[in-house]
């Protein structure tokens, strides 16, 4: 992979001597802590698999420590008054806006993103503190539900320290969209950022450090999630946990968190159809098709990996995304000009590749790309499948990469059909002029969030999160407060209710009212 050299890798290279030639450590109670065990893991770059970093490694021990000191932490936090809640939230989101650039380079560097879409994911995350910030001092707010002789009213509470365990595609969008809900509701926080791509994740709790946030209300522990994720599930002193990542480990997290009655959040996989109906503006869904599978390379939860598109149209209109996916410029992160950067991981690559191989042995045609880039890294091209059927693995599995299975249909009947089947819910895309199929679609589509004519564009207050294998509850607006705290009724008597009368002698007449739970 030939580098043109441009400012990014002038900051990259002192970022690399400045930030991570030190290695990273754990945040625990305000501190920079090693691992008691001081054990480590290296991380790699995407580029050529070199070494990039040092990272401390967590276990049971430092788990339970920073458990104990969001415990502690929380003893305070919790009666934090919003409006300092706020202040504190936006306070974070200006240092985040100041250090845009270098969170950018940095989660390129990492993840492998192309650094034109991470500068807007810096930005994002400040939008994710700035929303919840605003929302702090109401978060507490209930309801008034007067009923004959009482007056009831509901209000709400944090629920206390939570753990919040993050996957490695956007790690510093994602760490955002958790804590800062958690913090504004008045939680404190355990984080554990995925072991593939740690980095961002030590400069969040730099920036929240630095903006004054008390010792202990955020604290970071770098490690495996079989160990220090698992820990984390599964320590007493956390009420809740909010986790982004697949299925299956949803599946584990679960079982992990049984014995503690763990309240969880899940935002899991996703195999999201954009269907294409043949009356659709065409030029305007070829867009919006390429960039929600090929954008972040393809390491997207709700990107859209399955295209349905009405036989009439099939040919042509896969035949456009073919050429589009030809002419994207697959290349060095941190190019701006480049659109789709290396893999993650080795691991990533070699289970993206493989679906190459599933494809032409399930019979698909790949229309474009389906090849590695390069001798090194993790780089391969844009691709397109056609002449899929909807029960091929490579219709069914999440590949997680910049691979996109193009699948024809009849009618808006078989459309739906094959829409539906998928173990998957979290996203669906719908393109066509008919209004009132839009509605009925968008209605039977078995998805928690569905776009019209539109890519994913993402309004904040709206609920955000799937069903069926896709997830477990919405985040955005008020649906993260519902998880991150508690709600509390307290009913108060007017004075003028009856109690039934017990050991006076005489049997009381009990009304069916009066035995109700
Ligand atoms: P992953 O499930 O392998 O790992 C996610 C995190 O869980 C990591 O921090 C990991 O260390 C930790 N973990 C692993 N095993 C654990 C265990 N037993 N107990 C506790 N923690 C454990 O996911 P990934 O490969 O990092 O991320 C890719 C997945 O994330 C994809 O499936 C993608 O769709 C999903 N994702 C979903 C959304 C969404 O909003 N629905 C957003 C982004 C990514």
């Amino acid at each position: 992979m030939t580098q043109t050299l441009n400012p990014n890798h002038a900051l990259a290279a002192q970022l690399r001597d400045t930030r991570l030639s030190a290695g990273l450590r754990h945040f625990i109670g305000g501190q920079w802590v090693d691992s008691a065990s001081g054990e480590t893991f290296e991380a790699h770059s995407p580029v050529d698999n070199s070494f990039l970093v040092q990272v401390a490694r967590g276990d049971d021990t430092d788990i339970d420590r920073a458990a104990q000191a969001a415990h502690d932490a929380f003893q305070n936090w919790k009666e934090v008054g919003g409006a300092e809640r706020r202040r504190m939230l936006h306070r974070i989101a200006d240092l985040i806006e100041q250090r845009a650039q270098e969170i950018a380079v940095l989660e390129s560097l990492d993840t492998g993103q192309a650094i034109r879409f991470m500068k807007s994911a810096a930005t994002r995350g400040a939008e994710n503190f700035r929303f919840y910030a605003d929302r702090a001092p109401a978060a507490q707010d209930g309801q008034s539900l007067p009923a004959p002789g009482f007056l009831n009213y509901s209000i709400r509470q944090p629920i206390g320290p939570v753990g919040v365990i993050t996957p490695w595609n956007t790690p510093f969008m994602l760490s955002t969209w958790k804590i800062a809900p958690a913090l504004a509701a008045g939680c404190t926080v355990v984080h554990k950022p995925a072991e593939w791509s740690p980095v961002s994740a030590t400069l969040l709790a730099e920036i929240m450090d630095e903006a004054g946030l008390p010792k202990g209300v955020h604290n970071l522990v770098h490690g495996f999630g079989e160990s220090a994720g698992r820990s984390l599930t599964e320590h007493p002193l956390i009420k809740a946990v909010a986790f982004v990542g697949e299925t299956t480990t949803g599946s584990h997290i679960m079982r992990q968190g049984a014995d503690t009655l763990k309240r969880v959040h899940f935002e899991l996989g996703g195999k999201n159809p954009v269907v294409v109906f043949d009356d659709a503006d065409l030029d305007k869904a070829l867009d919006a098709v390429v960039f929600m599978i090929y954008s972040l390379n393809g390491e997207r939860c709700t990107s859209s990996s399955r295209v349905l598109v009405q036989e009439g149209i099939y040919d042509e209109f896969t035949a456009r995304i073919a050429e589009r996916a030809r002419n994207i410029r697959v290349g060095d992160p941190l190019d701006p000009d480049t659109e789709v950067g290396p893999l993650v991981h080795p691991r990533h690559f070699d289970k993206v590749m493989s679906y190459f191989d599933k494809a032409r042995e399930e019979g698909a045609t790949i229309a474009a790309g389906g090849e590695r880039v390069g001798e090194q890294g993790n780089f391969v091209t844009p691709t397109l499948f056609t002449g899929a059927r909807n029960d091929m693995s490579i219709a069914q599995e999440e590949i997680f990469g910049p691979v996109l299975t193009a699948i024809p249909f009849t009618d808006e009947a078989d459309a739906l059909r094959l829409a539906n089947d998928v173990k998957y819910g979290l996203a669906g895309y719908l393109w066509t002029n008919d209004l009132t199929r839009a509605h009925r679609f968008a209605h039977g589509l078995e998805a928690g969030m569905i776009w019209v004519n539109s890519e994913n564009v993402r309004h904040l207050p709206t609920p955000f999160g799937g069903v069926k294998n896709s997830g477990i509850g919405r985040d955005g607006g008020d649906y993260s407060f519902e998880f991150y705290m508690e709600t509390k009724n307290i009913a108060i008597s007017l004075g003028t209710h009856k109690t039934a009368r017990l050991g006076v002698g005489q049997p009381p007449k009990v009304t069916p009212k009066e035995v109700e739970g």
